[in-house]
């Protein structure tokens, strides 16, 4: 076994092979070395169906597992090896409205990635697969390039393409421990000996969260029984000369396919049972667990229903087998925090489908430093420090039963909640608040009104939250309200370096002036947006940066990473020391006059900077500035004296009528604002020049990602940020539905919504740069349907700013 390598992957696994097939075949060759403690396929991989499917509920989860498919059905051509893969097509079925919905939803997203993909009514849906009994369903879409693969054959035919560019895999290579080398680079230790290398990739699968601890770091992953059925010949499969399509019943929690002269019926099953909750034994490899009849015997007689020809068959073998779950069933991908070099590649509940795609993203991500794609939804760093092994064990247990519900973008489920709240909780509650959970913070969407009922009724079309987020807009357009988005990050900047180093991080040009501030974009070395952050100067060389809530592990580790290592640079985290209340309206400065000691008139407080005053007793870090449009202000404060702030200001704020407002107002505020959001318009895939926000470039200094944008610049940009007013009824666009110019697809939204105080559905998105004109007539695609659009001058409220100003 090699003592030095470039890359170790840990786990034999179909991911880790595959990590390790790409490393070596994108140029990192003999530097790649695998370690696997037992043979090839000893963890979930070993006991996979493996079902294949182009379907996943996001945009870029679809594009990981388009690139498996054309991976796999490449692989056998390149290494010799058999995957065992079968094009069979897919059909998943609704038998209700919302089930619809849903299915339309992805139809619309499938389209803008060239899938392809269809309706099915039930007649065809029998046509498809006469063995169905199609009672009840209301129809469904079909994809016709899905197909299966032999887990097995696959992970070893990746294998034999790993070997085949030089990769070195070791069996019965078992890690013991991994240290950090004052050099910087990785001591991987085994029982076969110790490997120094540059960048380490845990892809150890149900045995992850032991690998992580290795390294002090603890994630979200547990294993959970799965059970799938394997029945005994069925003449009418075996008479077929054609495979049938797998069949997806997600309304009973089943799917099922052939399987040679049969089929095999698998179940999400009624409980979510954990296997082994505190660590999967180490000597624990290609073992079957109990199967626990009981729990899938619902699923079974859903089964013998859908597919009346099992009632008639026996069984021929069951298998319950351990997957690894994490909180929201996706998996945990790329660079760990805080680390430098260490990757994750694990949590994986749907490995098989994903592990071509992941090993080809990951491996890009590792070499070249950034992701093709953005792969935010499967960033191990959506999770924060609140997602330890207690929370995601009470989650789990609710999200695995529920792993076929219907996907609602509105949806708040109540497993682990509430986890963090701000101090004013149960002021928030006792106002009748209707939460979300954001970063695993409880952050009110709304507020009820009294006496009426605060649970959400999820939809993808406009819900009961509807009436009550346009009463917040208008009262904080005409009046004055109070968010709460304590949840913010904060980092406090520091030291002799601070500004030089802030000054290369983002593309503008941070504040001078002691009491200015600036929105500041940050780019990565491909000048694509990396994260946007608010900075205000509070004295020379000390500045205070507010991010997104649910970016601040990858903002904060993106910061880390960046850090000079002479010491010149303090990064201090005031997240959690620090609540943040916003209050807006024009209304918002009487409010604060009468609470505050100092002076806020516009001539002392101007727009776009910051101040540190006392609001009642509460010494306060005030920003002028605000995410919704209106004369407002951040005001940022200690954590222990916000039940003190917000006393002070309901209490002055009672004669203006100040209301609390919540996140569905504010989202609603920004889309009329036209105000950018992390990970909607701002992604790996745009850059500034594209957005509203081009003014923010400062071309007279350096910074990361300026040559890249420059060259942007020089070549001309190819697409543009566009304001679209839809004429929605009762389904607003939401993200990633199709823009169309007479039939052809033109475009992707990325976000939408209804701009209450300007009473319109409004959709933002990117088209050529020539269409994203005023008055050009477009079409958005919602929930399958074609709805007409029409881009207007953004922003569509208050464009000259004069609220915000005033
Ligand atoms: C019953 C069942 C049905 C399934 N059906 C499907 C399906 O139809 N489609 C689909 O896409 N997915 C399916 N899955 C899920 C899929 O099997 C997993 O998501 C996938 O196999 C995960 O692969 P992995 O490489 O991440 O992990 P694993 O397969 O668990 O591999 C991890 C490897 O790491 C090794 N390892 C761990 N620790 C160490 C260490 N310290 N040193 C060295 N080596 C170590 C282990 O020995 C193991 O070989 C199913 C799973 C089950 C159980």
């Amino acid at each position: 076994m090699k003592t030095n390598a470039r890359a170790v992957v840990i786990g034999g696994g179909a991911i880790g092979v595959s990590v390790a097939y790409h490393l070596a075949k994108y140029g990192w060759g003999s530097d790649v070395v695998l370690l696997e403690k037992h043979e090839l396929t000893s963890g979930s991989t070993w006991m996979a169906a493996g079902n294949v499917s182009f379907f996943h509920s996001s945009f870029y989860g679809t594009q990981v597992n388009m690139k498996s498919i054309e991976i796999f059905k490449q692989l056998e051509k390149e290494t010799g090896q058999n995957t065992g893969w079968h094009t069979t097509g897919s059909i998943r079925t609704a038998d209700n409205k919302n089930r619809m919905d849903e299915l339309g939803y992805f139809y619309s997203m499938s389209k803008c990635l060239g899938l392809d993909v269809d309706w099915v009514t039930p007649e065809k849906m029998k046509e498809l697969h006469p063995l169905m009994n199609t009672e009840g369903l209301l129809g469904g879409l079909y994809w016709p390039d899905d197909g299966d693969v032999d887990p097995n054959s696959l992970t070893q035919a990746l294998a034999m393409g790993a070997r085949k560019y030089g990769a070195e895999l070791n069996l019965h290579t078992m890690v013991t421990g991994i240290d950090k080398l004052p050099s910087g680079e990785w001591l991987v230790k085994t029982d076969k000996g110790d490997i120094t290398c540059e960048h380490v990739i845990n892809a150890a699968g149900l045995w992850a969260p032991e690998v992580a601890k290795m390294v002090g770091l603890e994630i979200p992953s547990i294993a959970i029984s799965h059970t799938h059925i394997l029945y005994e010949k069925i003449n009418a499969v075996d008479e077929r000369d054609t495979f049938l399509p797998l069949v997806r019943d997600p309304d009973r929690s089943i799917y099922l396919r052939q399987e040679m002269d049969s089929l095999i019926l698998g179940m999400y099953e009624k409980f979510g049972q954990q296997w082994k909750p505190k660590g999967v034994p180490w000597d624990y490899a290609q073992t079957e667990i109990n199967p626990d009849i009981d729990n899938i015997a619902d699923n079974i007689e859903h089964g013998m229903y859908r597919f009346p020809v099992l009632g008639d068959t026996g069984f021929k073998h069951v298998t319950a087998g351990p997957i690894t779950y994490t909180p929201n069933g996706d998996p945990l991908v790329g660079p760990a925090a805080p680390l430098k070099n260490f990757y994750h590649a694990c949590g994986y509940s749907f490995g098989i489908t994903q592990s071509g795609g992941i090993g080809h993203f990951l491996a890009g991500w590792i070499m070249n430093g950034e992701p093709e794609i953005d792969l935010w939804d499967m960033d191990s760093r959506r999770y924060g420090s609140h997602a330890n092994w207690a929370y995601n064990h009470e989650k789990i247990a609710d999200t695995y039963p529920r792993l076929y519900s219907i996907i609602y973008p509105n949806e708040w489920r109540d497993a682990a909640r509430p986890n963090r709240t701000s101090p004013i909780f149960e002021y928030q509650k006792a106002a009748n608040a209707s939460f979300g959970d954001y970063f695993g913070w409880e952050c009110p969407n709304y507020f009820a009104p009294e006496g009426e009922d605060t649970h959400e009724t999820p939809s993808w079309r406009r819900n009961n939250s509807f009436d009550n987020v346009k009463a917040e807009c208008k009262h904080v357009m005409e009046k004055v309200g109070l968010l709460d988005l304590t949840r913010f990050a904060k980092t406090r900047i520091s030291g002799p370096g601070a500004e030089a180093w802030l000054n290369n991080l983002t593309c503008q040009k941070v504040p001078t002036k002691d009491g200015a501030l600036a929105l500041s974009p940050c780019l990565d070395p491909d000048g694509m947006f990396k994260t946007d952050m608010t900075v205000s100067r509070t004295a020379k060389n000390d500045y205070f940066c507010v991010t997104a809530s649910v970016g601040k592990k990858h903002d904060q580790h993106w910061m880390v990473q960046n850090l000079p290592e002479d010491g010149s640079v303090v990064m201090e985290d005031l997240t959690y020391k620090m609540g943040c209340l916003i209050l807006a309206g024009p209304k918002s400065r009487e409010v604060l006059a009468k609470a505050s000691y100092d002076d806020v008139s516009n001539e002392s407080f101007k727009f776009s900077t910051t101040k540190e005053i006392y609001v009642g007793r509460v010494k306060c870090r005030v920003n002028r500035m605000n995410y919704v449009g209106e004369l407002g202000f951040e005001i940022f404060h200690p954590m222990e004296q916000q039940i003190s702030l917000y006393n002070q200001l309901m209490a002055v704020g009672a004669e203006f009528d100040l209301k609390m407002f919540g996140m569905y107002a504010m989202d609603s505020m920004r889309l009329e604002k036209g105000y950018l959001a992390w990970k909607c318009e701002m992604n790996r895939h745009h850059h500034p020049l594209e957005t509203n926000v081009g003014w923010t470039v400062k071309w007279d200094k350096e910074f990361i990602g300026k040559a890249a944008l420059l060259k942007k610049k020089e070549a001309g940009i190819t697409q543009k940020l566009a304001c679209m007013v839809v004429e929605a009824t009762d389904s607003d666009p939401y993200g990633y539905n199709g823009i169309y110019k007479d039939g052809e697809r033109v475009g992707i939204t990325s976000a939408g919504g209804y701009g209450h105080r300007v009473d319109k559905s409004i959709a933002l998105g990117y088209v050529a740069p020539e269409l994203a004109v005023p008055g050009t007539k477009l079409e958005v695609e919602i929930l399958g349907r074609m709805r007409a659009a029409e881009v207007v001058a953004m922003p569509l409220y208050d464009p000259k700013n004069e609220k915000m100003k005033a």
